[in-house]
């Protein structure tokens, strides 16, 4: 190793889910949405003036900021914009974990937050799921520098009651506790209620799943006017203009029809709840998701020799080779007709 080297900060980075050059394939390996965003976006494309590219984009993100504080019946202060919801997280752990206790999350959970905890120098600890992949509220009841949860979980995609959640909020005053609803459209309860009454409580969005809108990068956290006041003062120390113009006018557009939003999403869980069915009965086993994915596991053959296997015939899921976890695949639910070339796949490996 070079001299100069020994001063560079050397990380681990997260590793995202593949994004094949290929067209040609069956793409459920990143929980995007198959269904186009709503027609409003097409508009605002449609219309854009690009001379307004020579401006800098509005710093705090107005129109996107009220558009969804007008959605949610919140105020303005208590909206925190990003690039993705990962960049929302990324603010969001730099700002409000800077305590020399460990901040805790489950051990399977999303895999950027120990990256993130990593990456800023912040103390963490991960706490075991129990067998069914639940939360133990109990486990969450020790000194602690932090809280986060994603609520439904990934890859699980098992949901936790509110009241475990408020549980866990109840019983750490003293740190931030985050929540990431990155799933919550597709059938959980948010705990958003709870902003009012906790004010160290952080409930974080995205729209790249249920907003169908993944190549846009949109997050956003809800939270008390103070906390969402120190994540704003962190960002701005760091990058004024994260989100650039179209961005933030097509994502007030989406926040605008609210029936194309349910329309869409209920098309997916109703996908989704036919191919729990489906794959039940080619075998697999697996959790009761509430999430736009099914985290399954085939009980014929190795997950990872089903994920090669799809992979050939360009149906591309996503497989981790981690500890608990290796025996599942975690399949995006697509369009129905796209479920469908997937279990005759299915079929003709663990059959055949
Ligand atoms: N949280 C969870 C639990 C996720 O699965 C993802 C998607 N990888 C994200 C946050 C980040 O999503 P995005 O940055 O696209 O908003």
């Amino acid at each position: 190793m070079n001299k100069w080297e020994e001063n560079v900060r050397k990380v681990v980075p997260y590793v995202p889910g593949e994004q094949p050059k290929d067209t040609n394939v069956i793409k459920l390996n990143t929980n995007e949405n198959p269904y186009p965003p709503a027609p409003e976006v097409r508009e605002i494309l449609d219309s854009f003036d690009e001379s307004r590219m020579r401006l800098y984009p509005a710093p705090n993100a107005d129109v996107l900021v009220d558009s969804i504080a007008e959605h949610y019946g919140v105020d303005s202060s208590q909206i925190f914009v990003g690039v993705g919801s990962d960049d929302v997280l990324s603010i969001a752990f730099l700002t409000l974990f800077n305590s020399d206790k460990p901040i805790l999350f489950p051990d399977i959970t999303y895999s950027f937050y120990d990256v993130w905890a990593d990456v800023y120098g912040i103390p963490y600890k991960t706490v075991p799921l129990r067998s069914d992949f639940t939360i133990n509220a109990d486990d969450y009841k020790c000194e602690n520098g932090g809280v986060v949860i994603a609520n439904p979980n990934a890859p699980t995609g098992v949901f936790a009651d509110v009241l475990v959640i408020e549980d866990i909020i109840r019983a750490n005053p003293d740190s931030v506790v985050i929540v990431d609803e990155a799933y919550i459209d597709f059938g959980g309860e948010t705990c958003l209620p709870l902003i009012d009454k906790y004010e160290n409580l952080l409930v974080v969005r995205t729209y790249s799943k249920s907003r169908s809108m993944a190549g846009m990068r949109i997050g956003y956290a809800m939270g008390s006017r103070k906390l969402i006041g120190y994540m704003n003062d962190v960002k701005f120390s760091i990058n004024s203009y994260t989100m650039n113009t179209v961005t933030q006018l097509c994502g007030a557009a989406s926040m605008k029809n609210d029936s194309y939003f349910r329309e869409s999403v209920n098309k997916i869980i109703a996908t989704r709840e036919r191919s729990k069915k489906r794959l039940a009965e080619l075998g697999f086993k697996m959790t009761d998701s509430m999430t736009n994915f099914i985290f399954a596991s085939p009980q014929k053959k190795s997950a990872e020799y089903v994920f090669n296997e799809l992979k050939k015939r360009r149906i591309f899921v996503r497989y981790w080779n981690k500890p608990i976890i290796c025996d599942y695949l975690r399949i995006t639910v697509g369009t129905d007709a796209e479920m469908d070339t997937l279990f005759t796949a299915l079929e003709e490996i663990l059959n055949g």
